[in-house]
This record gives C-alpha cells, sequence and structure tokens, in this order.
C-alpha cells in the first residue's frame, strides 16, 4: 500500500543536512542487500522517498534488481570484480557504479542525501559511517560494529560535525524514543532487553549439542545469519550494550540486560525518581527503521499494530552470564577499552564464519573470542583508528591460528 503523506514536501531543511518538519527528499542505504537494507529499501517504497545511492559487499543479482527499481544516482559493490559485473549489467540505465570502499566513501561524499542508513555487516561499516558523518548527512545507524570498534571516535567526530546519529537497532530505537529529552542527570538506568536466542535456558552441557540449524532459527527477529548467531551466544547482546553506552553517554555499569522472550517490550529507561519509560511493538525493523529516517516526525507505515490482548503477558527473566560468557565479556572489554571491545568483534566474526562454515561446535564460538581478548589486553592502550584497525587485524590472524588449534 502506498501513503499520501509527505505533507511540507517544501520546508527548508535545518542545517548540517539534518531533516527539520519533511521527509527527507532522499536517502543513501549502505548494505541494501542484506536484510535490514531490504527492509530500509521497503521503508523508502513505502514512504515514497528516493534511493540515491545503494552499495553491497558482493551481492549484485539483488543490487541490479534494486538498481531497476529505483534508478538511484549511484550504486557500489565492494568487491573489484563484482562491480565490473554490475556495471556491464546495468549499462543501459543511468547509475553510475563505484567499487571497493574508496568508491563506497566517494558515493557518499557526492550524494545530496541528507540521511543516510548504514546496514553494512561487520567492520567493513566502519568506514562508511565515517563518511557519513564527515559528508554532515544525519546517520541512521545499524551497523552496531562502527561503535563496537571505534565508539569514542564515531561520537567525537559526529559531535565536531554537529551529525545526528539515529540508532536502527530496535533496542536502541526504543532507549532513544524513551529518553525523549530527559536531562542526563535524571537517567538512572538502561533497561536493555533480549530475547534470549533459540538456547535460553540451555546450560554450558546442554550447549555443547546444539547445531547449526538449531541456532539459525530465532524465535522472534526475522535477521541475516551472522547476527542470528550473535543473537545465540549473546555476542549480540554485549555489542549492543557497548552500543548503548556509546550512543546514550551511559556507563556500561547503568545498562541492565533483561530477557524478555516476547520481544514486545524493546528496552526501556529508569529516572531517578524511579519512574520507567518504555517503548513497546511487534517485532520489525522497520518501524525503527522508519523513525531514524523520519524523525522528529512520525508517519504512517506498513509495520502492523500491537494487540496487546493477544500478547497476553510480558516475562522478564536475568541473563545467565555462565551459560553465555560472551555477555560478560562485553563488559569486560568495554571497561579495558581502548582497542579490546575491536578486537572482540574481529575474533567474534572469524569465529562466527566459522561455525556458519560447519567447521567449530557452537561453544567454540565464545572459547576462541575469549581465547583472543584474554590474549590482547595490552590493546587497552590504543586508540588511535590507525591502531584500532592493526589490533582488528592482529586478533583475526589469531583467531585464525586458534581454529586450527579447534578439534576437527
Ligand atoms: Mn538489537
Amino acid at each position: 500500500m502506498q501513503y499520501n503523506i509527505r505533507i511540507n514536501k517544501d520546508t527548508e531543511k535545518a542545517g548540517n543536512g539534518c531533516v527539520a518538519d519533511s521527509l527527507p527528499d532522499s536517502v543513501c542505504i549502505l548494505g541494501s542487500t542484506g536484510s535490514v537494507g531490504r527492509q530500509a529499501i521497503d521503508v523508502a517504497r513505502t514512504q515514497g522517498i528516493r534511493v540515491e545511492f545503494i552499495c553491497s559487499g558482493h551481492d549484485i543479482k539483488t543490487l541490479e534488481e534494486q538498481v531497476r527499481e529505483f534508478h538511484p544516482r549511484f550504486c557500489a559493490v565492494s568487491d573489484e570484480s563484482k562491480a565490473k559485473d554490475l556495471a556491464t549489467r546495468i549499462f543501459d540505465t543511468d547509475t553510475k557504479v563505484f567499487s571497493g570502499t574508496d568508491g563506497i566513501t566517494e558515493a557518499i561524499s557526492e550524494s545530496k542525501s541528507s540521511v543516510a542508513v548504514n546496514s553494512i555487516l561487520g567492520e567493513a561499516g566502519l568506514v562508511p559511517t565515517l563518511a557519513v558523518i564527515k559528508s554532515k548527512k544525519r546517520l541512521a545507524l545499524a551497523n552496531k560494529e562502527s561503535l563496537v570498534i571505534a565508539g569514542d571516535i564515531v561520537m567525537r567526530n559526529a559531535r565536531e560535525n554537529n551529525v545526528e546519529i539515529l540508532p536502527v537497532d530496535s533496542e536502541h530505537s526504543a532507549i532513544f524514543q524513551s529518553l525523549g529529552k530527559a536531562p542526563k542527570d535524571t537517567v538512572k538506568r538502561i533497561l536493555l532487553t533480549a530475547s534470549g536466542g533459540p538456547f535460553f535456558g540451555y546450560d554450558r552441557e546442554e550447549l555443547k549439542k546444539v547445531t547449526l540449524e538449531e541456532t539459525l532459527s530465532h524465535p522472534t527477529w526475522n535477521m541475516g545469519k551472522k547476527i542470528t548467531v550473535d543473537s545465540a551466544t549473546m555476542m549480540n547482546k554485549g555489542f549492543e550494550v557497548i552500543e548503548a553506552h556509546h550512543l546514550f553517554d551511559v556507563d556500561v555499569s547503568k545498562i541492565q540486560v533483561l530477557v524478555h522472550r516476547e520481544s514486545i517490550l524493546h528496552s526501556a529507561v529508569e529516572y531517578i525518581d524511579n519512574a520507567v519509560i518504555a517503548q513497546l511493538g511487534v517485532p520489525d525493523m522497520r518501524l525503527c527503521i522508519q523513525y531514524a529516517i523520519t524523525y522528529p516526525k512520525r508517519v504512517f507505515g506498513n509495520v502492523k499494530p500491537l494487540d496487546l490482548f493477544s500478547v497476553g503477558k510480558l516475562t522478564f527473566a536475568e541473563p545467565d552470564m555462565n551459560s553465555f560468557p560472551l555477555l560478560a565479556l562485553a563488559y569486560k572489554a568495554s571497561a579495558l577499552g581502548g582497542a579490546v571491545p575491536a578486537v572482540m568483534n574481529a575474533a567474534n566474526e572469524v569465529a562466527v564464519s566459522s561455525f556458519l562454515a560447519s567447521e567449530i561446535p557452537f561453544c567454540r564460538i565464545s572459547e576462541i573470542v575469549e581465547g583472543v581478548v584474554l590474549n590482547m589486553e595490552y590493546a587497552k592502550k590504543y586508540e588511535s583508528l590507525d591502531d584500532i584497525i592493526a589490533s582488528d587485524r592482529e586478533a583475526r590472524r589469531m583467531a585464525k591460528n586458534l581454529l586450527k588449534l579447534s578439534p576437527q
């Protein structure tokens, strides 16, 4: 269904490429072929917002379909040879094709959009995040790794460039909505909800027997494979603790994770007077993507209404840090600081892709990530972007070495 909601289309834009009263004329969608990217495309389609730039790592088939539907000015593919293939496939269109990370940053700076959604997967999203900030576009951020790896640098750049970062992650969108314009010193705690993944209630012995297939069947959210595994190990929730710490400038000791199986209450803020303000809704990323693009406006969309009668009850439980040590590790990595969270993320990316290739069992993921972090605690002294990226590479090498020692 197409809604005609584009009132005040000509209202003046606020400075720095921020959206004032109107919806943006166009958006850039980075990582447009992934799970969140495709949902962002759906939001643009529903809201009638032009898509100016799309990019993908290597999925040129989906990219071609998106080019033919949206006629973006630019598109880019990280993989250089795939970029050539795409250029051949869409030679009949007016879309200009860029390649590699340099191509992605070039297209970001050339684009006139006031908003960019970054839904690139993993560490690859960091450089584009910094490019969006430099181009002074609003950043609708789904790539949580940008903040896990280099949160201090990303937030500092955003402040210096007067750029808004709006969370697309459902929990952080809920926190953002629950915070409103509340003064920071009135916030007591962040209550960050977690679905608990497919293995909630399992002990370590039971986790030793789980399969790849069981891991990929998430109870409530429909997401890409990498984040579904991260959700099953609760590494994802650990990343989200660090993400919330940077986005909202709250110490990790004030971020409490609650397992909430229904995924209806998407997170909450507890204030100093003990009032708790939460945001609820059906689990649908499009609501978060849409709000990050249209904020401060709320508009009609395709998201289903929440029927609390059919939900019936909402439950909350403490997370089990023994069964899911990566959640505890994220608190520790954040406290150590420097490049340690980047090291943790890099080791996790390597371990998860090995698990997805059926090379290692589920429990080996956390062992490898813990092992690499333990060996690289010295990375806490690194703060520059170059040192952080070097630590990421070192952690990947170390994780691969540990994988070789894994029982087959
Ligand atoms: Mn999330």
